[in-house]
């Protein structure tokens, strides 16, 4: 990502509430009930595995064999947690005119319930390290080990766990490629100042959902969920479009002992995949994402340096334990 918008929105009333009591996690520890705690436990380890063998194949660029196979490694794993895959391919334009081939992957638990929910991320990786501090890297594929595998390895390490937790609801997994192809500084300015360039996978996807009359209760997208000190906030399409699952998702990150990771503060607007979710299929979806205001992205966004060993476990079992609590809770 990510076509930043950097303007600032206040929290609502309603989440002055929530945020006050989300920022005191001790004296919130009362408030738990300790019977709806999940008791299926997100293995962290798992699925830094899940993210160390994505990046095994080197930069899942567009279009290159790496992206294929890492492709193919993904579907043959939710398949052998018994979900049932199936891809959805075409082509795409690139900003600067270059047909993509696109292959969103998409995974479900339980495809005969008519009630579920979708998690979402992208396993391409940008071609451009165009953030890295020395310019004769910004030509150079970026690993994507957080921008990319680490929302994919907790999925996979979700969809491992759904028949011990055994949710009452369907669950859908899609894994969108050419996320990450969107102009860089280089590019002419007119493609630059289109945020349409990012998510070509998800605007396919989207419109598909729409022509489908897809209709899931909500969406949740991944995107760096694994890369050591990275913090989510309240971002804004989220919330114009799905307040009420971004509340839902910070209070099950308090049952989930993660709500260090789940900061109740403005998180600003960032264009990712969730938005033509949002926009173009209806659905309501929020960005899990890492973003700091005073901040911005985390250091390795963009650059080579978005590596394996700048993931960490904590983070990614912050993010997977709080989505096996949610998904426990859904009735
Ligand atoms: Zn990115």
């Amino acid at each position: 990502m990510k076509f930043l918008h950097l303007l600032s929105w206040l929290l609502p009333a309603t989440l002055c509430f929530t945020a006050c009591k989300s920022s005191k996690s001790s004296a919130d520890a009362a408030a738990i009930d300790s019977s709806l705690v999940c008791r299926v436990v997100f293995n962290a380890d798992s699925a830094y595995h899940f993210a160390q063998k994505q990046c095994g194949f080197g930069p899942r660029t567009p279009g290159s064999a790496a992206n294929k196979s890492c492709g193919d490694y993904i579907l043959s794993q939710f398949a052998h947690f018994g979900l049932t895959t199936s891809v959805q391919a075409t082509t795409v334009t690139g900003w600067d005119g270059t047909k993509l081939p696109c292959r969103n992957l998409l995974a479900q638990y339980r495809p005969e319930a008519k009630e579920r929910v979708v998690l979402a991320a992208h396993y391409d990786s940008r071609p451009w390290a165009e953030q890295d501090a020395d310019s004769a890297n910004h030509r150079l594929p970026v690993l994507a080990a957080d921008d990319g595998a680490s929302g994919v390895a907790v999925m996979l390490e979700v969809a491992r766990n759904l028949a011990a937790l055994n949710p009452a609801i369907g669950v859908d997994f899609v894994c969108f490629d050419v996320e990450d192809y969107g102009a860089p500084y280089w590019a002419p300015e007119e493609a630059r100042n289109n945020e349409n360039t990012f998510c070509l996978g998800s605007q396919y996807w989207s419109a598909q959902a729409a022509a489908q009359n897809y209709r899931p209760r909500f969406g949740i997208l991944l995107d760096m969920v694994g890369g050591r000190g990275n913090q989510f906030r309240f971002e804004g399409y989220s919330m114009k479009y799905a307040q009420s699952v971004a509340v839902r998702l910070w209070d099950a990150a308090r049952y989930a002992g993660a709500d260090n990771f789940f900061v109740a503060d403005n998180g600003g607007f960032i264009t990712d995949d969730h938005l033509p979710m949002n926009t173009i299929a209806g659905i309501p979806t929020i960005d899990v994402i890492a973003y700091n205001p005073d901040g911005g992205f985390p250091a390795h966004w963009h650059t080579t340096h978005d590596t394996m060993d700048n993931l960490d476990p904590a983070t990614l079992r912050a993010v997977g334990q709080s989505l096996l609590q949610l998904l426990s809770q859904e009735k």
